[in-house]
């Protein structure tokens, strides 16, 4: 019994290598630098989905390093306003941001595939194509002309048509309308003779309010309602047909990135993993009962007509093929894209589709009264 207790005991202390360097692994950790980061978000502190996504980032990357790793998030305007995070990651004044890709088309209009484009794809399938269908390598190699390394950081799905003083029934109704929007669904709105304006979140309420603007879109209903808008527009216009879904980016500076420890960057891409499942979930979760209180507040839902929809789509398909024409970063990306969006479409039809589409027509037999 001795002799074999003697033997296992030599038989751990021998098997060594792993142990070894297993116990050596808090030591590795305690000898790695302190880092500490700048995040600017494009977003105000009163949007708890979108600008907790970045102050989850910095807890999760902080308890993944002993606390070594310590990123400190900025509100939009602290440090530089909500639309010019990535021109204060590429020239240095921060190391990494929170934003949307779509708000610098006017750098290049192949921004935008990263948040989303009109009539594109929803939020799996973005995650499809970014993580698994190239789409990520894609967006890396455009954006290291701007020494960006992006990743994925959360997503709205997806998103409602926005606010309208006035009721929009026809392609006639939008013009002159001016209008808040973001991203290439400005640029359609322009095609069909609305006046489309980008203003940073926390400022859209009181342009809205002024009568500055007509109409403004944001998110969906728990974002839009803490933003006020139901207050002063009643008209709540579905699908935002601009955002299919809606990508958030964690913009970091290439050069920082490249600066870090292995197991730090390890965890960065953990935790904007995190955040990227995380956000979607605290939406799908609070978007129902926000918009039952929306309606309860006197704010009337419409649907898009089709007469809209059908000419903003073809508008939005007319704009991607004059760019691609011109522009070859855009090109590379939107032909890329558009081959998996025609496969995830013919895919997502068969099974998605026709389930939810019972789903959403035939409430089950409720036969428990509990
Ligand atoms: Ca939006």
């Amino acid at each position: 019994m001795t002799t074999s207790r003697r033997k296992f005991i030599t038989g751990a202390s021998l098997a060594g290598g792993a142990a070894a360097s297993t116990l050596a692994f808090p030591a590795i950790a305690q000898s790695q630098p302190t880092v500490k980061w700048r995040l600017a978000s494009s977003y105000p502190k009163s949007l708890d989905t979108v600008f907790g996504g970045a102050d989850l980032l910095s807890k999760r990357v902080a308890a993944l390093t002993g606390g070594k790793f310590q990123i400190q998030v900025f509100a939009a305007g602290e440090i530089v306003p909500g639309l010019q995070v990535a021109d204060a990651v590429q020239n240095g004044t921060v190391e990494c941001g929170h934003t949307n890709s779509y708000y610098y088309i006017g750098k290049n209009k192949a921004f935008a595939f990263e948040t989303t484009v009109p009539f594109g794809i929803n939020q799996r399938q973005q995650n499809a194509w970014m993580y698994y269908g190239g789409g990520k390598e894609l967006v890396g190699d455009f954006l290291k002309d701007f020494n960006i390394a992006s990743f994925p950081g959360g997503n709205t799905g997806t998103q409602m048509g926005g606010w309208f003083r006035k009721e929009v029934k026809t392609v006639a109704d939008l013009k002159g309308l001016k209008i808040r929007i973001a991203g290439l669904g400005g640029e359609v709105f322009a095609k069909l003779g609305a006046v489309p304006q980008q203003i940073a979140g926390g400022d859209i309420y009181p342009a809205l309010e002024k009568g500055t603007i007509d109409a403004a879109e944001w998110v969906g209903p728990y974002d839009d309602e803490k933003l006020g808008f139901y207050k002063v527009a009643k008209n709540y216009y579905t699908p935002g047909w601009w955002e299919p879904n809606s990508a958030y980016s964690f913009y970091v500076s290439l050069k920082e990135w490249e600066k870090l420890p292995k197991e730090y960057q390890a965890a960065f891409e953990a935790a904007a993993y995190a955040v990227n499942a995380d956000m979607m979930a605290e939406y799908d979760a609070k978007n129902p009962t926000a918009l039952k209180r929306l309606i309860a507040n006197g704010v009337k839902l419409h649907s898009f007509t089709n007469e809209i929809m059908k000419a903003a789509q073809d508008a939005a398909y007319g704009m991607y093929d004059d760019e691609a024409a011109k522009n070859p970063a855009f090109k590379k990306i939107y032909l890329s894209w558009l081959k998996f969006r025609d496969d995830q479409l013919q895919w997502h039809r068969v099974a998605e589709h026709t389930m939810a589409t019972f789903s959403f027509a035939n409430r089950p037999k409720i036969r428990t009264t509990a």
